[in-house]
């Protein structure tokens, strides 16, 4: 069966199976060798070169997931987007990052690159005209992020794909937040996809890994860099990665579904000022999302009333765990500016839209009137002890 054909949860269920002769077990078995015989064989496995073979089958699912030739897979989402970086990049280039971005990746950027050389722009907002701006006759690549972290701002992946094209660009996207279940960014002409892996890929907060899909020359060419800075994953993990992925249209659809139905509750909620999810119709790029997502994601971020503490209202909640990370089956929150965005100062969060009352909600796939029920009784008790004091 062609992969072109099939479709999403047969791609997560079944591509890229290691078929297990011996035995005929229905999962795909666990090859943990590192030594492989190099005699009358043309491969020469080996776990750093990305190429044993449960790292072999799950390449295919994650290239087969984002509509691209082929992928690698790697120890961490930080592993993939620094490896597919310096694949591309060296001394005396320039690339272009988006505005916002995820904060171990702003972090490689400002403390990494012109330890090489390189150097770097960040553009002044989310647009393909904001990215222009920035363009030098050194620049090779544009690093986008959509939707980005915390307001679920959307960024025109055409008009990006477009801009590089005319400028013989490299272009690159973290597409962690959206899954592969939501949008696909080989279809709009985006050259490299990443993605932590520990995210919505892994989906049960107990996995760390990362990857990157693309054409296979561009995978050829991160290939051979990599095998040199060496950041590939165990197969013990590669093995519960494939395991988590057979369920990841099921687990990514329950969570846009819960997430639209919560950030409609919050929005018509008396307490909260604000809600940031792009499949609300009040959300400043909902046109755009809607043209190039599948699916609006289980991420949204709101804001109490001014009056409100958010953090005694994180405190009060009993089901809805705060935690740094996000994307597992099991609900969670956190305040950007005392965890992600904490480093920043006030007044550039500001600029960013990030106020001191913003919540980002990753939302799960516990039963709605739950989640409903938590936030209404930490709610009720921020707003009794604020009458206390
Ligand atoms: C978590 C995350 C990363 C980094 O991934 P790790 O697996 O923690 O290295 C990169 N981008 C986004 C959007 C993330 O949420």
């Amino acid at each position: 069966m062609s992969k072109d054909k099939i479709g999403l949860n047969t791609i997560c269920t079944h591509v890229g199976e290691v078929p297990d002769k011996q035995f005929k077990g229905a999962v795909s078995p666990m090859y943990m060798s590192t030594s492989y015989a190099f005699e009358d064989v043309d491969v020469k496995r080996y776990p750093r070169y990305f190429n044993t073979p449960n790292q072999e089958g799950l390449s295919k699912k994650i290239a087969a997931l984002e509509h691209a030739e082929a992928a690698l897979i790697f120890g961490s989402g930080m592993a993939a987007i620094s490896h597919a970086l310096m694949a591309f990049l060296q001394a005396g280039d320039h690339v272009i990052f988006q505005q916002t971005l995820y904060g171990g990746t702003y972090n490689f950027a400002t403390t990494q690159l012109e330890k090489y050389g390189i150097s770097y722009s960040f553009a002044e907002g989310w647009g393909a005209e904001d990215i222009e701006r920035e363009i030098k006759p050194n620049t090779k690549v544009i690093y986008i992020e959509t939707p980005s972290n915390p307001l679920l701002t959307i960024t025109d992946m055409t008009a990006v794909a477009e801009l590089a094209k005319k400028n013989k660009l490299l272009t690159m996207i973290d597409n962690t937040f959206a899954s592969p279940v939501n949008q696909n960014p080989a279809d709009f002409g985006i050259d490299v996809i990443i993605h932590s892996a520990t995210k919505y890929m892994g989906g049960h907060s107990d996995i760390c890994a990362g990857a990157v899909a693309a054409s296979q020359a561009y995978i050829d060419a991160i290939w051979e860099s990599s095998i040199c800075f060496g950041g590939s994953l165990s197969d013990q993990t590669v093995w519960l990665l494939e395991r988590s992925l057979k369920t990841m249209g099921l687990r990514v659809t329950a969570q846009n579904n819960n997430a639209q139905k919560m950030a409609e509750f919050l929005e018509g909620h008396e307490d909260i000022d604000a809600v940031y999810y792009p499949g609300l119709r009040s959300h400043k790029d909902h046109i755009l999302a809607k043209s190039q997502m599948h699916g609006f994601g289980g991420m949204l971020s709101f804001e109490l009333k001014p009056s409100l503490d958010a953090s005694q209202f994180m405190k009060s909640l009993q089901l809805i765990k705060p935690s740094m990370s996000l994307a597992g089956v099991e609900s969670t929150m956190l305040s950007p500016v005392l965890t992600s965005h904490a480093l920043m100062s006030k007044e550039d969060r500001e600029k960013q839209g990030i106020r001191d009352g913003l919540i980002r909600f990753s939302v799960g796939i516990e039963e709605v009137k739950d989640l409903k029920g938590d936030i209404e009784q930490a709610l009720a008790h921020v707003k009794t002890k604020s009458v206390l004091v």
